[in-house]
């Protein structure tokens, strides 16, 4: 078989290099069954291979991997790959807002996700934790203000130290970082262009696809001109004062959230329901604690145009709304109105049509098998544009560091996305791992399902006496499988501590007997994962 393609090769008087063997390995391994041997030579022909071999270069291709997008999934991949030895190159490149925000080195969740979000987030607990304060004896006589442009300066000069770090990470990795916008050519050739046009252009044995998501617009009169998404947000340079958020998942509670808590006028305009495909029980009582706060709930409206009142940093804005129900038309006046509508994938104006990448056409995902691979042998894809997948960064992460050590480091560990723990950063967060109450209704029946309710009051709550009732945990057993929990909720404070050692045990297959035979920790929150009671089940909700 070998000497049936050195016919067309020209091997290099130090003999053939290993990327020359790699390839006639991967050629013999997709194409090599006596019957199709010319329709391979055809194949390397088309896919550029064949060329390069012929070209008489000592290596086949530049790369033996390109990594495309620089967030999460793209670093962690690339720099184990690099770890065990291989030749890597990635790419990242951000195209503005069309606001014209830009960011650096990182992805979504350093940039303009996770870590500017938590930051706000715990300036905003902050300011609760102040109030309490005076509760348990701090006195302070002046007015407590917030300053928006401290809190932006001190959250993007972290940011900045993140980016630097990266680049570093990566140099010192010897991963190739080129800052440049890439595209597929041919199946085993990009082209990337830099932010001052310069086109070069990059060949490589393997390519992995991380280009991550962003934000949907809504497609109305005035929507691109005068509102923002979250990728503005974290480096407004201006408070936006008064604000409306579309949308009623993830993003839009946990940004609405923190605004409110900073003191500003905080809207929310809900299609349907809070934060779907999870416990909506749970999600409901994230929901009602908001509103506690005072943050205000537009319930089944959707925007139908936004215009501007008045220019200026924050300027006026005037929204008007559609019921989903009714004919009811709304009007409202908002400083900022900022889009939440959930996030579309990348994959659109890569070249992944020229290369032959199947994606989903209804929402640009592209499907893999349990390897990460595309239906392109040598094309694989992590992260966020994954079809039915987590979008959470440690996902991408996991995923792109098992990929490597798959494709490079003889493994065959796969990445494991059931029971993928989580919690949303609401002004209560919500940390949920595993299955919803009516998934787990769905799929095993009620009267298979032992369910257990509890409702605490952190300790650190009661001197100031604040959200009694509120705080709220579930944990769903099934009843066929010696009570194994399959769904654990917990609605508190530190909400992802919290989530996730139980993820740790939910990974390990912890069943409720094994939580009751556990000593908890007092007095904490998390205790109470562990003293669920039989009695207590269903003793509210
Ligand atoms: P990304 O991190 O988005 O990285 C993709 C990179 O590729 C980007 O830098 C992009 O500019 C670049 N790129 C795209 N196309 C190209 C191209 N053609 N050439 C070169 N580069 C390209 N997850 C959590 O786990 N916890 C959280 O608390 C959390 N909070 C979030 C808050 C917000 C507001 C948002 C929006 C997301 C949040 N997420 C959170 C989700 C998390 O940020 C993503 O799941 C994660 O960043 C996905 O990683 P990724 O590698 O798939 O893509
Ligand atoms: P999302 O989960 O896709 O939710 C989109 C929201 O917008 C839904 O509430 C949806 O309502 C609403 N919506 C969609 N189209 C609309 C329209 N035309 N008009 C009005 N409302 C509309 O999106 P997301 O909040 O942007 O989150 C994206 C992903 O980022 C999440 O899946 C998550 O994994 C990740 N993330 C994670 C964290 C975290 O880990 N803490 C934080 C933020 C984001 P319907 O329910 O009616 O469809």
């Amino acid at each position: 078989m070998f000497g049936h393609y050195n016919v067309f090769v020209h091997v290099s008087q130090s003999g053939p290099s290993r990327s020359y063997l790699t390839l006639l390995d991967l050629l013999c391994k997709h194409y090599c069954h006596t019957v199709i041997q010319l329709s391979a030579y055809v194949q390397a022909h088309k896919d550029g291979s064949l060329q390069h071999l012929l070209s008489g270069e000592n290596e086949a291709y530049d790369y033996d991997l390109i990594v495309i997008g620089g967030g999460s999934g793209g670093l962690a991949c690339s720099k184990e790959a690099a770890a065990l030895g291989k030749k890597v190159m990635v790419l990242d490149y951000v195209v503005p807002t069309p606001k014209g925000t830009t960011w650096g080195l990182g992805g979504t969740c350093v940039n303009v996700g996770c870590i500017p979000k938590k930051l706000m987030h715990q300036t905003a607990l902050l300011g609760t934790a102040l109030q309490d304060a005076r509760k348990f004896g701090w006195e302070f006589d002046e007015t407590v203000k917030h300053n928006w442009d401290t809190m932006k300066t001190a959250v993007n000069s972290y940011i900045g130290s993140l980016n630097w770090g990266y680049r570093v990470a990566l140099r010192d990795k010897n991963v190739n970082y080129v800052n440049a916008y890439a595209e597929f050519l041919e199946p085993h050739k990009i082209k990337a262009v830099n932010k001052r046009g310069k086109e070069t252009f990059y060949t490589a044995d393997k390519f992995v696809l991380a280009t991550g998501e962003r934000p949907r617009y809504l497609g109305i009169p005035g929507d691109k001109e005068y509102c923002i998404t979250s990728d503005d947000l974290f480096s407004l340079p201006y408070c936006p004062g008064k604000t409306l958020l579309i949308g009623a998942s993830y993003v839009s509670l946990e940004c609405g959230g923190f605004l409110a808590g900073l003191g500003l006028d905080v809207t929310i305009m809900v299609r349907s329901i809070l934060l779907r495909g999870f416990d909506q029980d749970m999600a409901n009582r994230a929901g009602a604690h908001m509103e506690e706060h005072g943050i205000k709930f537009l319930r089944k409206y959707v925007p139908i145009k936004v215009e501007e009142l008045e220019a200026g940093t924050p300027g006026r804005l005037k929204v008007t709304a559609k019921s989903t129900e009714t004919d009811e038309i709304i009007e409202g006046e908002y400083n900022t109105v900022l889009i939440a509508v959930g996030r579309d994938a990348c994959t659109d104006k890569i070249g992944l049509d020229k290369v032959g990448v199947k994606v989903n056409p209804k929402n640009g995902k592209v499907p893999v098998n349990d390897e990460e691979q595309t239906n392109v042998p040598h094309i694989f894809a992590i992260g966020d544009i994954l079809e039915g997948k987590w979008e959470l960064t440690p996902v991408a992460i996991q995923a792109g560091k098992l990929l490597a050590r798959r494709l490079y480091g003889g493994s065959n560990v796969k990445c494991d996305y059931i029971n993928v723990p989580t919690t949303v950063f609401t002004p209560l967060e919500y940390g949920s791992c595993g299955l919803p109450e009516e998934k787990a209704i769905e799929l095993y029946g009620t009267e298979n399902l032992e369910i257990f309710h509890s409702l605490l009051w952190p300790l650190e709550f009661t001197v100031p006496s604040r959200d009694n009732n509120q705080c709220y945990a579930k944990l769903i057993c099934n009843k066929l499988d010696n009570d194994r929990v399959i769904g654990f909720h917990y609605l508190g404070p530190n909400a992802g501590e919290v989530t996730q050692g139980f993820g740790v045990a939910m990974k390990c297959g912890v069943t409720k007997e094994q939580l009751d035979g556990t000593i908890g920790i007092h007095p904490t929150c998390a205790e109470v994962t562990i003293t669920f009671y039989r009695i207590l089940q269903h003793f509210v909700g």
